[in-house]
């Protein structure tokens, strides 16, 4: 069905086929990376929390050196009574010598000192730092240095003094004041140093106490110094060990430290701070920070390239430290080769299942492309074309079995098909083509040759007579043997011979040239001119011959031949060479014909009446009934033109029949009624058609018995020219028709040219003399004319005479001088219905006279 959604087999069958794979495939990518994600957030957790513990811990350590230290100097300056106010001396040697054991210990402790509160500061520092030594630098404020610190370049007063800070006082550092009010140790904020190299520090700062007897009260406080620097650099080391990036900040979050060899300072010289970054994953960390809240840490994901997890974690001790420390390490650092791996794997999982879709669609291929090319060959079959190539074989044995089954089955089907096209295209008497056969040949001949040659269509005449009298299997010999002759001539000639039809053989001369179509006439004369013996019987043929040139195409051209074949059998020569006015007047046949089976059937045929009249008196004593036929449009249609054609189509005979009936009907009725005379003579036209069948007689001997119709008073008109062929049925049932008691009169008695010796065996009682004989009557050749002859031959042949076609007064005289007293004619009367008869007012007349 045109519209509807067809789709071939392969399709079919490969698509959910391939469908199938790709979600299947989707659906692992996607479980696998599902599981790869799972997998990564779990491992990510485990290794941030161990590198936050690692950092924490490490922070612990960094952190407790400094503040264990801070608080045995504390401790040292109260037991030791190092502290005397204004003299640093005692305070200077401890801090030199116990500094320089701390420093080696713990390198990230930078200074340790102590701030009195009497405004004193008193500081022991590492300035510079080499493989082999540190050297340190003394840090002095008291009473001899005038209100400034001094910065010696050695850990000695007498050294070179590096640089000093006016005005300097201990008590107003941001370090000094949360201590003297808590008198607590504990961490101070991180801030940046004072002096030029303005590093990053965070001091371990505890309460210095003196007591005496009275009481115990603050007298400074002991600092000891970190430079974060020295933190970062351990989390360096974590950043090439594991990859990760850590960073420490403050409550305020801004950084304390970071594994990256980049500053934390900003151009200003201020710790940066995560809530300024631009930085996305800084924002999100910072984010982070601040819901942490209660939780002591968190984990996160960020995706920006690729994926970095992130944990953040509170840091928080007893000595007022309160931090984050926050780790942050990539997917693929984290991951190392699983990715790769995964990936690999996915990628051979994929070609596997490529070369698995590959297997398949091969597989189905082998499967479908036989059926496939079946269904081809199935269409190529209903286009009538065999031989289209099948596989024969195939690995699949119920694709094989169908193959081979589908080709045998082709093969039978062809051979039935060229059987069944035998018989369409070959007549099986003669072995000639059919109808059919020579169509198509002629047909494809024509289309190769690209000429036009002559078409022959070859009739034998009365072949249905030599039917009936020799039997149907005589007729079927002589069949074989015109088609053997006419066969022996075509081929010579490369034509195409067939019977086209039970007597009728058509030949296709497609080489023919103008003059050769002159001479094929006479070649079949000569072929048809030796007697054909059947059953040990020589029989002599006539034929007639239908000729056509020049058509389209074999079936128009065997009409038109047709069309000829009908002419001639109509025609002296017996040949008729088709012209397009036969075609024309065939048509007008056809459609007469209908039209005459169409007045049969619904009685529109009509019977007038003219008169014979006796000269001497003007008196009729009879009528001619005469058919009368009018169209639909009420004209009258001459018997001239349709007589013959009821005659060759044989409808005259049942014409004939209802034309008898009714005209002795209507002539009883009249004569009963008394309209007209008892003796009345009722003259009936007969066609020889009627006259040469079998039947004849009998139907004639029922309508006289039928209509009571007194044979005496009916004569049977015969036409002499279609007495001419010596016929023994007519002549037979003509005698019957007398033995009837029927006469019989030769109408157109003059037209026939039949020889008076052949006139003498008829049995006839009267003579029509034809119409053209009358009209050539003139006063002075009457004597010698035709009419005269035959009223002499009449009186010593004893028949009687009418002269037909009388129009004229001088006619009618010449007619009755020469001794002919009965007349037909317009003078009298035309033709009329019985009923408009002016003669039915004569009927009283007297002097009546029978017939001679
Ligand atoms: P036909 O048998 O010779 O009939 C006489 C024809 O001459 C009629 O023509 C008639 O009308 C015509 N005719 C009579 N007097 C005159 C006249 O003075 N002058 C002229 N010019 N014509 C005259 P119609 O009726 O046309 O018939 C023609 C032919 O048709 C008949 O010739 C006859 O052969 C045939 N025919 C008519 N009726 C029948 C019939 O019932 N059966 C058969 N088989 N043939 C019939
Ligand atoms: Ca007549
Ligand atoms: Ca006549």
């Amino acid at each position: 069905m045109p519209g509807l959604f067809t789709l071939s087999l392969k399709k079919a069958l490969i698509a959910p086929f391939i469908v199938v794979f790709l979600c299947s495939v989707g659906t692992i990518l996607w479980l696998q990376k599902q599981r790869y994600d799972d997998l990564a957030l779990d491992v990510s957790e485990k290794q941030l929390s161990s590198l936050t513990t690692n950092v924490v811990q490490s922070l612990d350590i960094y952190l407790d050196k400094p503040m264990t230290a801070v608080k045995a100097l504390a401790h040292a300056i109260e037991y030791h009574k190092l502290y005397t106010p204004n003299d640093a001396a005692k305070l200077e040697d401890y801090l030199r010598s116990s500094f320089a054991t701390l420093n080696i210990q713990s390198p990230q402790i930078d200074l340790m000192g102590f701030g009195g509160e009497q405004g004193e500061f008193l500081a022991m520092r590492a300035a510079e730092r080499s493989a082999e030594k540190v050297k340190f630098s003394l840090m002095v404020k008291d009473s001899g240095t005038n209100g400034d610190l001094l910065i010696y370049a050695d850990d000695h007063r007498g050294s070179d003094i590096l640089g000093n800070i006016a005005a300097y006082d201990p008590r107003q550092r941001p370090w000094y004041l949360p201590i003297r009010r808590q008198h607590q140790a504990a961490w101070s904020e991180v801030y940046t140093n004072a002096d030029a190299a303005q590093e990053v520090t965070i001091s371990a700062l505890a309460p210095v106490f003196q007591s005496d007897a009275r009481q115990r009260s603050l007298v400074g406080v002991a600092a000891v110094d970190v430079q974060i620097d020295t933190f970062r650099q351990f989390l360096a080391g974590l950043n090439v060990t594991h990859q990760a990036k850590v960073y420490v900040m403050d409550a305020e979050q801004a950084l304390i430290a970071q594994s990256d060899s980049t500053t934390i300072l900003d151009d200003l010289g201020q710790r940066r701070l995560l809530t300024n970054s631009k930085d996305p994953m800084v924002q999100r960390i910072s984010q982070a920070i601040e819901s942490l809240a209660s939780k002591q840490s968190v984990l996160l994901t960020h995706q920006d390239e690729q994926t970095q997890y992130i944990m953040v974690s509170h840091y928080q001790t007893n000595t007022q430290i309160n931090w984050y420390v926050v780790v942050v390490i990539s997917a693929a650092d984290l991951m190392g080769d699983i990715p790769v791996v995964s990936q690999q794997t996915l990628w051979v999982s994929l070609l596997l299942g490529l070369s698995g879709m590959g297997l398949g669609i091969f597989v189905l291929n082998r499967l479908t492309v036989p059926l496939s090319e079946t269904a081809k060959a199935a269409k190529q079959i209903a286009n009538g074309s065999w031989d289209y190539p099948l596989p024969k074989r195939n690995q699949i044995t119920e694709i094989s079995q169908l193959l081979q089954s589908f080709s045998a089955m082709r093969s039978h089907l062809q051979a039935s098909f060229h059987a069944l096209r035998e018989q369409l295209v070959r007549d099986n008497l003669t072995k000639l083509y059919s109808r059919q056969g020579f169509i198509e040949t002629c047909d494809s001949l024509k289309v190769q040759q690209n000429g036009c040659g002559a078409m022959l269509l070859i009739g034998i005449n009365q072949f249905r007579d030599i039917n009936d009298s020799l039997g149907h299997h005589s007729g079927d010999v002589l069949l074989t043997i015109v088609a053997e002759r006419l066969k022996a001539w075509v081929l010579t000639e490369s034509g195409v011979l067939g019977r086209v039809g039970g007597d009728e053989f058509a030949i296709y001369l497609p080489n023919l040239s103008s003059q050769e179509k002159l001479c094929y006439q006479h070649r079949l004369k000569q072929i048809f001119a030796a007697p054909f013996v059947v059953a040990g019987e020589p029989l002599s043929l006539n034929i007639s011959i239908g000729v056509a040139h020049d058509c389209d195409n074999a079936d128009m051209c065997l009409r038109n031949a047709g069309i000829a074949l009908s002419h001639a059998k109509t025609d002296n020569n017996r040949i008729s060479v088709y012209t397009p006015v036969m075609a024309e007047q065939s048509k007008n046949k056809t459609r007469m014909l209908t039209y005459l089976r169409h007045a049969l059937d619904h009685d529109l045929f009509e019977v007038y009446f003219q008169p014979l009249v006796d000269i001497r008196t003007g008196a009729p004593f009879g009528a001619e009934a005469l058919l009368r036929l009018r169209d639909q449009d009420g004209k009258f249609i001459s018997p001239l033109s349709f007589i013959p054609l009821a005659e060759s189509s044989g409808l005259i005979k049942a014409i004939g029949q209802h034309m008898a009936a009714d005209a002795m009907q209507t002539v009883n009725r009249a004569i009963e009624q008394g309209t007209l005379p008892p003796q009345f003579q009722l003259h009936i036209n007969v066609s020889v058609i009627e006259l040469s069948d079998h039947e004849y007689i009998g139907q004639l001997q029922r309508l006289l018995e039928q209509t009571r119709f007194p044979a005496a008073q009916l004569t049977v008109e015969i036409t002499e020219s279609q007495l001419a062929d010596n016929d023994p049925v007519i002549l037979a049932n003509m005698t019957k028709i007398k033995a009837l008691g029927v006469s019989i009169a030769i109408d157109d008695f003059g037209t026939g040219y039949s020889s008076l010796a052949y006139l003498h065996k008829l049995p006839f009682d009267s003579i029509k003399i034809d119409k053209a004989f009358v009209d050539r009557l003139t006063r002075d050749n009457a004597d010698d004319s035709v009419v005269a002859a035959i009223s002499k031959l009449s009186r010593s042949f004893g028949f009687s005479l009418v002269a037909e076609g009388v129009e004229t007064q001088v006619q009618a005289e010449l007619i009755r001088m020469l001794g002919c007293h009965h007349a037909q004619g317009f003078l009298f009367s035309p033709p009329l219905p019985l009923e408009q008869w002016p003669s039915l007012h004569w009927q009283q007349e007297p002097n009546l006279e029978p017939t001679t």
